[in-house]
Protein backbone atom coordinates (compact mmCIF):
# COMPACT_ATOMS: atom_id res chain seq x y z
CA UNK A 1 0.00 0.00 0.00
CA UNK A 2 1.51 3.37 -1.08
CA UNK A 3 2.39 5.73 2.40
CA UNK A 4 1.91 9.37 2.28
CA UNK A 5 3.04 11.08 5.58
CA UNK A 6 1.75 14.68 6.50
CA UNK A 7 1.96 17.16 9.56
CA UNK A 8 -2.53 17.53 9.09
CA UNK A 9 -4.21 15.01 8.12
CA UNK A 10 -7.79 16.08 8.06
CA UNK A 11 -11.06 13.87 7.77
CA UNK A 12 -13.44 14.92 5.91
CA UNK A 13 -14.25 18.42 3.18
CA UNK A 14 -17.29 20.23 4.81
CA UNK A 15 -16.99 23.93 6.26
CA UNK A 16 -15.02 22.24 9.34
CA UNK A 17 -12.57 20.32 7.46
CA UNK A 18 -11.97 22.26 4.21
CA UNK A 19 -11.91 25.53 6.17
CA UNK A 20 -8.99 23.83 8.70
CA UNK A 21 -6.96 22.59 5.61
CA UNK A 22 -7.30 25.70 3.61
CA UNK A 23 -5.40 28.04 7.14
CA UNK A 24 -3.10 24.96 8.08
CA UNK A 25 -2.27 25.25 3.94
CA UNK A 26 -1.51 29.23 4.46
CA UNK A 27 0.41 28.56 7.33
CA UNK A 28 2.62 26.25 5.33
CA UNK A 29 1.03 22.97 7.21
CA UNK A 30 1.99 19.93 5.01
CA UNK A 31 -1.58 19.19 4.71
CA UNK A 32 -3.69 16.27 3.61
CA UNK A 33 -7.50 17.00 3.43
CA UNK A 34 -9.70 13.10 2.66
CA UNK A 35 -13.45 13.72 1.24
CA UNK A 36 -15.62 10.91 0.74
CA UNK A 37 -18.13 12.66 -1.29
CA UNK A 38 -17.74 16.22 -2.39
CA UNK A 39 -15.49 19.06 -0.64
CA UNK A 40 -17.80 21.58 0.48
CA UNK A 41 -19.46 19.03 2.86
CA UNK A 42 -23.00 19.06 3.83
CA UNK A 43 -23.19 22.81 3.77
CA UNK A 44 -22.51 23.23 0.17
CA UNK A 45 -24.11 20.37 -1.61
CA UNK A 46 -27.03 20.06 0.26
CA UNK A 47 -27.76 22.32 3.03
CA UNK A 48 -27.11 26.10 3.58
CA UNK A 49 -26.67 27.35 -0.20
CA UNK A 50 -28.93 24.76 -1.95
CA UNK A 51 -31.97 25.72 0.46
CA UNK A 52 -31.45 29.93 0.30
CA UNK A 53 -31.62 29.33 -3.61
CA UNK A 54 -34.77 27.42 -3.26
CA UNK A 55 -35.62 30.07 -0.12
CA UNK A 56 -35.05 32.94 -2.84
CA UNK A 57 -37.08 31.36 -5.97
CA UNK A 58 -39.41 30.24 -3.71
CA UNK A 59 -39.78 34.23 -2.56
CA UNK A 60 -39.92 35.32 -5.82
CA UNK A 61 -42.14 33.02 -7.56
CA UNK A 62 -44.41 33.79 -4.33
CA UNK A 63 -44.49 38.07 -4.85
CA UNK A 64 -45.57 37.48 -8.13
CA UNK A 65 -48.75 35.61 -7.18
CA UNK A 66 -49.32 38.49 -4.81
CA UNK A 67 -51.93 40.94 -7.43
CA UNK A 68 -52.71 42.89 -3.85
CA UNK A 69 -49.25 43.62 -2.84
CA UNK A 70 -47.83 44.24 -5.85
CA UNK A 71 -51.15 46.76 -7.10
CA UNK A 72 -50.37 48.39 -3.25
CA UNK A 73 -47.05 50.11 -5.39
CA UNK A 74 -48.66 50.49 -8.85
CA UNK A 75 -47.84 46.84 -10.57
CA UNK A 76 -49.47 44.81 -12.35
CA UNK A 77 -48.13 41.74 -13.97
CA UNK A 78 -49.67 38.87 -16.17
CA UNK A 79 -49.91 35.03 -15.54
CA UNK A 80 -46.74 34.14 -14.30
CA UNK A 81 -45.43 29.97 -14.22
CA UNK A 82 -42.58 28.21 -12.72
CA UNK A 83 -40.36 25.80 -14.38
CA UNK A 84 -39.13 23.83 -11.12
CA UNK A 85 -36.80 21.44 -13.06
CA UNK A 86 -35.25 24.96 -14.15
CA UNK A 87 -35.11 26.31 -10.77
CA UNK A 88 -33.82 23.35 -9.67
CA UNK A 89 -30.56 23.49 -12.00
CA UNK A 90 -30.29 27.40 -11.43
CA UNK A 91 -29.83 26.09 -7.90
CA UNK A 92 -27.19 23.46 -9.03
CA UNK A 93 -25.24 25.81 -10.88
CA UNK A 94 -24.69 27.97 -8.15
CA UNK A 95 -23.19 24.50 -6.21
CA UNK A 96 -20.88 23.60 -8.75
CA UNK A 97 -19.38 27.04 -9.09
CA UNK A 98 -18.79 27.31 -5.58
CA UNK A 99 -17.25 23.48 -5.67
CA UNK A 100 -15.14 24.42 -7.95
CA UNK A 101 -14.18 27.90 -5.76
CA UNK A 102 -13.35 25.48 -2.67
CA UNK A 103 -11.07 23.24 -4.89
CA UNK A 104 -9.24 25.76 -6.34
CA UNK A 105 -8.90 27.49 -3.30
CA UNK A 106 -7.36 24.12 -1.28
CA UNK A 107 -4.62 23.54 -3.98
CA UNK A 108 -3.76 27.51 -4.00
CA UNK A 109 -2.99 26.82 -0.30
CA UNK A 110 -0.57 23.51 -1.19
CA UNK A 111 -3.31 21.22 0.31
CA UNK A 112 -3.45 17.66 -0.63
CA UNK A 113 -6.62 16.61 -1.64
CA UNK A 114 -7.91 13.01 -1.68
CA UNK A 115 -11.32 11.89 -2.57
CA UNK A 116 -11.97 8.49 -0.80
CA UNK A 117 -13.27 7.53 2.33
CA UNK A 118 -11.10 7.30 5.25
CA UNK A 119 -10.51 4.74 7.83
CA UNK A 120 -8.85 5.85 11.08
CA UNK A 121 -6.33 3.28 12.39
CA UNK A 122 -4.43 4.79 15.45
CA UNK A 123 -4.15 8.70 16.47
CA UNK A 124 -1.10 9.22 13.68
CA UNK A 125 -2.43 6.68 10.64
CA UNK A 126 -5.97 6.38 8.35
CA UNK A 127 -6.27 4.29 4.84
CA UNK A 128 -7.86 6.40 2.42
CA UNK A 129 -9.63 4.17 0.30
CA UNK A 130 -9.72 6.12 -3.28
CA UNK A 131 -10.50 5.08 -6.51
CA UNK A 132 -7.04 4.67 -7.18
CA UNK A 133 -6.12 2.37 -4.78
CA UNK A 134 -5.82 1.99 -0.71
CA UNK A 135 -3.67 4.57 0.06
CA UNK A 136 -2.02 4.70 3.71
CA UNK A 137 -1.47 8.04 5.57
CA UNK A 138 0.51 9.14 8.51
CA UNK A 139 0.35 12.35 10.42
CA UNK A 140 1.53 14.34 13.47
CA UNK A 141 -1.80 15.69 14.18
CA UNK A 142 -5.39 13.92 12.97
CA UNK A 143 -8.62 16.50 12.77
CA UNK A 144 -12.32 14.46 12.30
CA UNK A 145 -14.58 16.78 10.74
CA UNK A 146 -16.88 14.46 9.34
CA UNK A 147 -20.15 16.23 10.21
CA UNK A 148 -23.74 15.20 10.24
CA UNK A 149 -26.16 13.21 8.46
CA UNK A 150 -29.93 13.14 8.20
CA UNK A 151 -31.70 11.83 11.23
CA UNK A 152 -34.54 9.26 10.52
CA UNK A 153 -37.61 8.39 12.54
CA UNK A 154 -38.34 4.55 13.01
CA UNK A 155 -42.57 4.92 12.23
CA UNK A 156 -40.98 6.58 8.89
CA UNK A 157 -38.01 5.60 7.41
CA UNK A 158 -36.36 7.43 4.26
CA UNK A 159 -37.45 5.66 1.12
CA UNK A 160 -35.85 8.25 -1.28
CA UNK A 161 -39.12 8.19 -2.79
CA UNK A 162 -41.84 9.89 -0.99
CA UNK A 163 -40.43 9.74 2.65
CA UNK A 164 -37.88 12.24 2.10
CA UNK A 165 -34.45 13.59 4.32
CA UNK A 166 -33.35 17.33 3.19
CA UNK A 167 -31.32 16.18 0.78
CA UNK A 168 -33.74 14.63 -1.55
CA UNK A 169 -36.39 17.09 -0.83
CA UNK A 170 -33.97 20.18 -2.30
CA UNK A 171 -33.06 17.64 -5.60
CA UNK A 172 -37.28 17.30 -6.29
CA UNK A 173 -37.52 18.72 -9.98
CA UNK A 174 -41.68 19.19 -9.39
CA UNK A 175 -43.39 20.39 -6.24
CA UNK A 176 -45.94 18.23 -4.48
CA UNK A 177 -49.19 19.15 -4.65
CA UNK A 178 -48.93 18.58 -0.89
CA UNK A 179 -46.17 18.28 1.65
CA UNK A 180 -46.14 16.61 5.32
CA UNK A 181 -43.12 17.79 7.11
CA UNK A 182 -42.12 16.50 10.52
CA UNK A 183 -40.31 18.50 12.92
CA UNK A 184 -40.86 22.26 12.82
CA UNK A 185 -37.49 22.62 13.29
CA UNK A 186 -34.68 25.06 10.90
CA UNK A 187 -35.16 22.44 7.96
CA UNK A 188 -39.11 22.24 8.42
CA UNK A 189 -40.11 26.01 8.96
CA UNK A 190 -37.42 27.15 6.41
CA UNK A 191 -38.34 24.56 3.47
CA UNK A 192 -41.79 23.93 4.86
CA UNK A 193 -42.11 27.96 4.17
CA UNK A 194 -40.54 27.87 1.14
CA UNK A 195 -42.75 24.98 -0.87
CA UNK A 196 -45.84 26.88 0.29
CA UNK A 197 -44.84 29.56 -1.15
CA UNK A 198 -43.87 27.49 -4.57
CA UNK A 199 -47.62 26.13 -4.40
CA UNK A 200 -47.56 23.06 -2.19
CA UNK A 201 -50.18 22.38 0.20
CA UNK A 202 -48.32 22.31 3.54
CA UNK A 203 -48.67 20.68 7.01
CA UNK A 204 -46.28 20.59 9.79
CA UNK A 205 -45.97 18.37 12.43
CA UNK A 206 -44.36 19.36 15.85
CA UNK A 207 -43.19 17.42 18.72
CA UNK A 208 -42.99 19.76 21.03
CA UNK A 209 -45.69 22.83 22.02
CA UNK A 210 -44.33 25.55 19.78
CA UNK A 211 -42.79 25.84 16.43
CA UNK A 212 -38.79 26.48 16.14
CA UNK A 213 -38.90 25.83 20.05
CA UNK A 214 -34.72 27.30 20.20
CA UNK A 215 -36.72 31.01 20.25
CA UNK A 216 -38.40 32.37 22.35
CA UNK A 217 -42.27 33.20 21.30
CA UNK A 218 -41.78 37.10 20.79
CA UNK A 219 -39.50 35.98 17.80
CA UNK A 220 -41.60 32.96 16.58
CA UNK A 221 -45.08 34.55 16.70
CA UNK A 222 -44.57 36.72 13.60
CA UNK A 223 -42.89 33.28 11.39
CA UNK A 224 -46.27 31.24 12.79
CA UNK A 225 -48.52 33.92 11.65
CA UNK A 226 -47.26 34.13 8.39
CA UNK A 227 -46.97 30.19 8.26
CA UNK A 228 -50.84 30.37 8.90
CA UNK A 229 -51.22 33.41 6.16
CA UNK A 230 -49.31 31.01 3.66
CA UNK A 231 -51.94 27.96 4.23
CA UNK A 232 -49.79 26.20 6.16
CA UNK A 233 -51.72 23.85 8.58
CA UNK A 234 -49.44 23.59 11.49
CA UNK A 235 -50.05 21.00 14.69
CA UNK A 236 -47.66 21.15 17.55
CA UNK A 237 -47.60 18.28 20.06
CA UNK A 238 -48.25 16.04 17.86
CA UNK A 239 -46.42 12.92 16.60
CA UNK A 240 -46.29 11.69 13.36
CA UNK A 241 -47.28 7.63 13.47
CA UNK A 242 -46.93 6.08 9.98
CA UNK A 243 -47.51 6.89 6.02
CA UNK A 244 -49.09 5.19 3.31
CA UNK A 245 -50.37 5.59 0.22
CA UNK A 246 -50.30 9.45 0.13
CA UNK A 247 -51.64 9.99 3.75
CA UNK A 248 -49.92 10.25 6.71
CA UNK A 249 -51.39 9.31 10.12
CA UNK A 250 -50.85 11.84 13.38
CA UNK A 251 -51.80 12.07 16.61
CA UNK A 252 -52.63 15.27 17.95
CA UNK A 253 -51.49 16.79 21.52
CA UNK A 254 -54.94 15.50 22.30
CA UNK A 255 -54.22 12.45 21.25
CA UNK A 256 -56.90 12.63 18.53
CA UNK A 257 -55.43 10.71 14.86
CA UNK A 258 -55.78 12.75 12.06
CA UNK A 259 -54.94 11.82 8.87
CA UNK A 260 -53.18 13.79 6.51
CA UNK A 261 -53.19 13.82 2.79
CA UNK A 262 -49.30 14.15 2.11
CA UNK A 263 -47.62 13.21 -1.27
CA UNK A 264 -44.35 13.53 -0.07
CA UNK A 265 -43.30 13.31 3.83
CA UNK A 266 -40.18 15.65 4.40
CA UNK A 267 -38.60 14.50 7.72
CA UNK A 268 -36.36 17.12 9.19
CA UNK A 269 -36.05 16.16 12.93
CA UNK A 270 -32.45 16.89 13.51
CA UNK A 271 -29.38 16.10 12.63
CA UNK A 272 -27.00 12.84 13.73
CA UNK A 273 -23.23 13.06 14.03
CA UNK A 274 -21.49 11.08 11.91
CA UNK A 275 -19.24 8.53 14.34
CA UNK A 276 -19.48 5.33 12.80
CA UNK A 277 -18.29 3.22 10.35
CA UNK A 278 -14.98 4.73 9.77
CA UNK A 279 -12.54 3.51 12.67
CA UNK A 280 -13.21 6.14 15.59
CA UNK A 281 -13.90 3.40 17.75
CA UNK A 282 -10.22 2.49 17.68
CA UNK A 283 -9.17 5.92 19.17
CA UNK A 284 -11.36 5.29 21.92
CA UNK A 285 -12.22 9.17 22.54
CA UNK A 286 -14.54 10.26 25.64
CA UNK A 287 -17.50 11.10 23.93
CA UNK A 288 -20.36 13.66 24.44
CA UNK A 289 -23.51 11.75 24.24
CA UNK A 290 -23.76 11.20 20.37
CA UNK A 291 -20.70 13.81 19.67
CA UNK A 292 -16.98 13.55 19.54
CA UNK A 293 -16.34 15.51 23.71
CA UNK A 294 -13.89 18.66 23.06
CA UNK A 295 -12.41 21.37 24.82
CA UNK A 296 -12.10 25.18 24.06
CA UNK A 297 -9.12 24.31 21.71
CA UNK A 298 -11.44 21.70 19.90
CA UNK A 299 -8.49 19.10 21.19
CA UNK A 300 -10.69 15.38 22.14
CA UNK A 301 -9.38 13.58 24.85
CA UNK A 302 -6.33 12.30 22.80
CA UNK A 303 -3.30 14.56 22.43
CA UNK A 304 -3.26 15.42 18.89
CA UNK A 305 -6.44 14.85 17.90
CA UNK A 306 -8.49 17.58 17.09
CA UNK A 307 -12.62 17.76 16.17
CA UNK A 308 -14.50 20.22 14.94
CA UNK A 309 -18.29 20.97 13.35
CA UNK A 310 -21.03 19.03 13.20
CA UNK A 311 -19.07 15.81 14.60
CA UNK A 312 -18.96 17.70 18.05
CA UNK A 313 -22.04 18.74 18.53
CA UNK A 314 -24.68 21.64 18.81
CA UNK A 315 -24.58 24.44 17.17
CA UNK A 316 -24.56 22.25 14.11
CA UNK A 317 -23.86 25.65 11.90
CA UNK A 318 -21.61 26.14 8.85
CA UNK A 319 -19.78 29.27 10.72
CA UNK A 320 -18.93 27.67 14.04
CA UNK A 321 -17.63 24.79 11.91
CA UNK A 322 -15.25 27.38 10.06
CA UNK A 323 -14.40 29.24 13.32
CA UNK A 324 -13.36 26.08 14.89
CA UNK A 325 -11.79 24.79 11.70
CA UNK A 326 -9.95 27.74 10.80
CA UNK A 327 -8.62 28.00 14.69
CA UNK A 328 -7.45 24.67 15.38
CA UNK A 329 -5.00 25.24 11.79
CA UNK A 330 -3.34 27.96 14.10
CA UNK A 331 -3.08 26.13 16.88
CA UNK A 332 -1.29 22.81 15.68
CA UNK A 333 0.79 25.89 13.64
CA UNK A 334 1.40 27.48 17.18
CA UNK A 335 -0.79 30.14 17.75
CA UNK A 336 -2.30 30.79 21.00
CA UNK A 337 -6.41 30.67 20.72
CA UNK A 338 -9.43 29.04 22.42
CA UNK A 339 -12.77 29.18 21.13
CA UNK A 340 -15.54 31.47 22.93
CA UNK A 341 -18.92 30.02 21.77
CA UNK A 342 -20.73 33.66 23.28
CA UNK A 343 -21.29 35.20 19.76
CA UNK A 344 -22.05 32.62 17.21
CA UNK A 345 -24.59 34.05 15.35
CA UNK A 346 -27.84 31.78 14.36
CA UNK A 347 -30.22 32.79 12.08
CA UNK A 348 -33.34 30.86 10.78
CA UNK A 349 -34.36 31.68 7.15
CA UNK A 350 -37.80 32.23 7.58
CA UNK A 351 -40.08 34.09 6.44
CA UNK A 352 -39.73 37.24 8.21
CA UNK A 353 -36.31 35.71 9.36
CA UNK A 354 -35.37 35.29 13.06
CA UNK A 355 -31.47 36.47 14.32
CA UNK A 356 -30.40 35.35 17.51
CA UNK A 357 -26.91 36.19 18.87
CA UNK A 358 -26.11 35.80 22.68
CA UNK A 359 -28.35 35.43 25.28
CA UNK A 360 -32.46 35.82 25.29
CA UNK A 361 -33.60 38.38 28.58
CA UNK A 362 -34.85 35.04 30.41
CA UNK A 363 -31.14 33.43 29.96
CA UNK A 364 -29.67 36.71 30.65
CA UNK A 365 -31.15 37.31 33.70
CA UNK A 366 -30.77 33.80 35.08
CA UNK A 367 -27.02 33.82 34.43
CA UNK A 368 -26.53 37.48 35.04
CA UNK A 369 -29.20 38.91 37.19
CA UNK A 370 -31.29 42.45 36.43
CA UNK A 371 -31.11 43.39 32.83
CA UNK A 372 -32.41 46.03 30.75
CA UNK A 373 -34.21 45.20 27.24
CA UNK A 374 -34.81 47.30 24.57
CA UNK A 375 -37.01 46.66 21.95
CA UNK A 376 -37.93 48.46 18.57
CA UNK A 377 -40.67 47.41 15.69
CA UNK A 378 -39.81 47.98 12.39
CA UNK A 379 -43.50 48.87 11.97
CA UNK A 380 -41.58 52.32 12.84
CA UNK A 381 -38.99 51.98 10.58
CA UNK A 382 -38.89 53.73 7.12
CA UNK A 383 -37.03 51.20 5.23
CA UNK A 384 -39.08 48.16 6.26
CA UNK A 385 -42.00 50.37 5.16
CA UNK A 386 -40.53 50.98 1.85
CA UNK A 387 -40.17 47.33 1.60
CA UNK A 388 -43.79 46.13 2.13
CA UNK A 389 -42.04 44.56 5.38
CA UNK A 390 -42.49 46.29 8.74
CA UNK A 391 -43.52 43.02 10.56
CA UNK A 392 -41.25 42.31 13.61
CA UNK A 393 -38.63 43.44 15.78
CA UNK A 394 -35.57 44.11 16.70
CA UNK A 395 -34.27 43.59 20.69
CA UNK A 396 -31.26 44.21 22.82
CA UNK A 397 -30.73 42.85 26.31
CA UNK A 398 -27.84 44.44 28.32
CA UNK A 399 -26.73 43.85 31.99
CA UNK A 400 -28.62 46.84 34.11
CA UNK A 401 -25.33 47.40 36.06
CA UNK A 402 -23.19 48.40 33.20
CA UNK A 403 -25.13 47.90 30.16
CA UNK A 404 -23.03 45.61 28.46
CA UNK A 405 -24.77 43.94 25.33
CA UNK A 406 -25.47 40.22 26.06
CA UNK A 407 -27.81 39.40 23.26
CA UNK A 408 -29.31 40.70 20.24
CA UNK A 409 -32.71 39.57 18.91
CA UNK A 410 -34.65 40.07 15.70
CA UNK A 411 -36.86 38.87 13.52
CA UNK A 412 -38.04 40.67 10.25
CA UNK A 413 -37.66 40.56 6.40
CA UNK A 414 -33.81 40.41 5.80
CA UNK A 415 -32.27 40.22 9.14
CA UNK A 416 -30.05 37.94 8.27
CA UNK A 417 -27.88 40.86 7.09
CA UNK A 418 -27.95 42.87 10.55
CA UNK A 419 -26.32 39.73 12.35
CA UNK A 420 -22.59 41.10 11.50
CA UNK A 421 -23.62 43.99 13.18
CA UNK A 422 -25.47 42.54 16.28
CA UNK A 423 -22.55 39.87 16.20
CA UNK A 424 -19.68 42.54 16.27
CA UNK A 425 -21.41 44.74 19.42
CA UNK A 426 -20.92 41.19 21.59
CA UNK A 427 -17.76 40.40 20.42
CA UNK A 428 -16.57 43.63 21.47
CA UNK A 429 -18.05 43.57 24.45
CA UNK A 430 -19.74 46.50 23.42
CA UNK A 431 -22.28 48.56 26.00
CA UNK A 432 -25.74 49.83 25.20
CA UNK A 433 -23.96 53.56 25.03
CA UNK A 434 -21.28 51.74 22.07
CA UNK A 435 -24.35 50.97 20.04
CA UNK A 436 -26.48 54.29 20.95
CA UNK A 437 -23.54 56.25 19.75
CA UNK A 438 -23.27 55.08 16.27
CA UNK A 439 -24.48 56.92 13.54
CA UNK A 440 -26.60 54.65 11.81
CA UNK A 441 -27.48 54.98 7.76
CA UNK A 442 -30.97 56.07 7.50
CA UNK A 443 -33.01 54.85 5.77
CA UNK A 444 -32.17 51.48 6.84
CA UNK A 445 -33.57 48.47 8.90
CA UNK A 446 -30.37 48.57 11.49
CA UNK A 447 -31.93 51.87 12.67
CA UNK A 448 -34.15 49.35 14.42
CA UNK A 449 -30.83 48.04 16.36
CA UNK A 450 -30.03 51.80 17.03
CA UNK A 451 -33.48 52.38 18.44
CA UNK A 452 -33.73 49.46 20.38
CA UNK A 453 -30.36 50.74 22.57
CA UNK A 454 -31.72 54.37 23.02
CA UNK A 455 -34.94 52.74 23.92
CA UNK A 456 -33.00 50.40 26.73
CA UNK A 457 -30.93 53.66 27.61
CA UNK A 458 -34.58 54.98 28.17
CA UNK A 459 -34.04 57.76 25.57
CA UNK A 460 -35.98 56.58 22.31
CA UNK A 461 -36.06 59.30 19.01
CA UNK A 462 -38.55 57.16 16.69
CA UNK A 463 -41.03 55.70 18.66
P1 LIG B 1 -20.30 18.44 6.92
O1 LIG B 1 -20.68 19.62 6.13
O2 LIG B 1 -21.33 17.40 7.20
O3 LIG B 1 -19.06 17.79 6.18
C1 LIG B 1 -18.50 16.60 6.59
C2 LIG B 1 -17.85 15.96 5.40
O4 LIG B 1 -17.11 14.82 5.85
C3 LIG B 1 -18.83 15.44 4.36
O5 LIG B 1 -18.57 16.04 3.12
C4 LIG B 1 -18.62 13.93 4.34
O6 LIG B 1 -18.71 13.39 3.03
C5 LIG B 1 -17.19 13.82 4.87
N1 LIG B 1 -16.90 12.55 5.53
C6 LIG B 1 -17.59 11.95 6.53
N2 LIG B 1 -16.98 10.81 6.89
C7 LIG B 1 -15.88 10.68 6.12
C8 LIG B 1 -14.86 9.71 6.01
N3 LIG B 1 -14.82 8.64 6.81
N4 LIG B 1 -13.90 9.88 5.09
C9 LIG B 1 -13.90 10.98 4.28
N5 LIG B 1 -14.85 11.93 4.34
C10 LIG B 1 -15.82 11.77 5.25
N6 LIG B 1 -25.79 25.97 8.65
C11 LIG B 1 -25.68 27.30 8.67
O7 LIG B 1 -24.80 27.83 9.34
N7 LIG B 1 -26.51 28.10 7.92
C12 LIG B 1 -27.49 27.56 7.15
O8 LIG B 1 -28.24 28.30 6.50
C13 LIG B 1 -27.64 26.15 7.14
N8 LIG B 1 -28.59 25.59 6.38
C14 LIG B 1 -28.69 24.22 6.34
C15 LIG B 1 -29.69 23.66 5.57
C16 LIG B 1 -29.83 22.29 5.51
C17 LIG B 1 -30.92 21.69 4.64
C18 LIG B 1 -28.92 21.46 6.23
C19 LIG B 1 -29.03 19.96 6.13
C20 LIG B 1 -27.93 22.01 7.01
C21 LIG B 1 -27.81 23.40 7.08
N9 LIG B 1 -26.84 24.01 7.87
C22 LIG B 1 -26.75 25.37 7.91
C23 LIG B 1 -25.91 23.22 8.71
C24 LIG B 1 -24.55 23.07 8.01
O9 LIG B 1 -24.74 22.46 6.76
C25 LIG B 1 -23.62 22.24 8.86
O10 LIG B 1 -23.54 22.81 10.16
C26 LIG B 1 -22.23 22.19 8.27
O11 LIG B 1 -22.26 21.61 6.99
C27 LIG B 1 -21.29 21.40 9.17
O12 LIG B 1 -20.02 21.33 8.62
P2 LIG B 1 -19.04 20.12 8.96
O13 LIG B 1 -17.77 20.42 8.26
O14 LIG B 1 -19.00 19.88 10.40
O15 LIG B 1 -19.72 18.83 8.34
P1 LIG C 1 -33.75 21.04 14.47
O1 LIG C 1 -33.14 20.50 15.68
O2 LIG C 1 -33.60 22.46 14.13
O3 LIG C 1 -35.32 20.78 14.49
C1 LIG C 1 -35.86 19.51 14.68
C2 LIG C 1 -37.29 19.69 15.12
O4 LIG C 1 -37.93 18.42 15.06
C3 LIG C 1 -37.42 20.19 16.56
O5 LIG C 1 -38.34 21.23 16.62
C4 LIG C 1 -37.90 18.96 17.32
O6 LIG C 1 -38.67 19.26 18.43
C5 LIG C 1 -38.70 18.25 16.24
N1 LIG C 1 -38.87 16.81 16.42
C6 LIG C 1 -37.97 15.92 16.91
N2 LIG C 1 -38.49 14.67 16.87
C7 LIG C 1 -39.74 14.79 16.35
C8 LIG C 1 -40.79 13.87 16.06
N3 LIG C 1 -40.63 12.56 16.27
N4 LIG C 1 -41.93 14.34 15.52
C9 LIG C 1 -42.10 15.66 15.29
N5 LIG C 1 -41.14 16.58 15.56
C10 LIG C 1 -39.98 16.14 16.06
O7 LIG C 1 -33.23 20.08 13.28
P2 LIG C 1 -33.34 20.22 11.69
O8 LIG C 1 -34.37 21.20 11.31
O9 LIG C 1 -33.45 18.82 11.18
O10 LIG C 1 -31.93 20.77 11.31
C11 LIG C 1 -30.73 20.02 11.62
C12 LIG C 1 -29.58 20.93 11.96
O11 LIG C 1 -29.18 21.62 10.78
C13 LIG C 1 -29.96 21.97 12.98
O12 LIG C 1 -29.40 21.62 14.22
C14 LIG C 1 -29.36 23.24 12.49
O13 LIG C 1 -28.28 23.62 13.32
C15 LIG C 1 -28.86 22.95 11.09
N6 LIG C 1 -29.55 23.86 10.17
C16 LIG C 1 -29.29 25.19 10.28
C17 LIG C 1 -29.93 26.07 9.45
C18 LIG C 1 -29.63 27.53 9.58
O14 LIG C 1 -28.63 27.87 10.20
N7 LIG C 1 -30.43 28.41 9.02
C19 LIG C 1 -30.85 25.63 8.51
C20 LIG C 1 -31.09 24.28 8.43
C21 LIG C 1 -30.43 23.40 9.26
Amino acid sequence: MNELRCKVLIIGGGPGGYVAAIRAGELGLDTVLVEDGQFGGACLHVGCIPSKAIIHAADAAHALAQPLALNAIGLSLGASSLDFAKTIAWKDAIVARLATGVGALLKKAGVRSLKGRATIVDGKSAIAHADTGDQRIVCEHLLIATGSEPMALEALPFDGEDVLSSTEALALTKVPETLAVVGAGYIGMELGMAFAKLGAKVTIVEALPKILPLYDEELTQPVARRAADLGIWTTVGAKALSFAKGALKVAGADGVEKTVAAEKVLVAVGRRARTVGFGLDSLDLTMAGPFIRIDDKCATSMRNVWAVGDVTGEPMLAHRAMAQGEMVAEIIAGERRAFDHRAIPAICFTDPEIVSVGLSPKAAKAGHGEVVVGLFPFRANGRAMTKQADEGLVRITARADNHVVLGVHAVGSGVSELSSAFTLALEMGARLEDVAGTIHAHPTESEAFHEAALKALGKPLHI
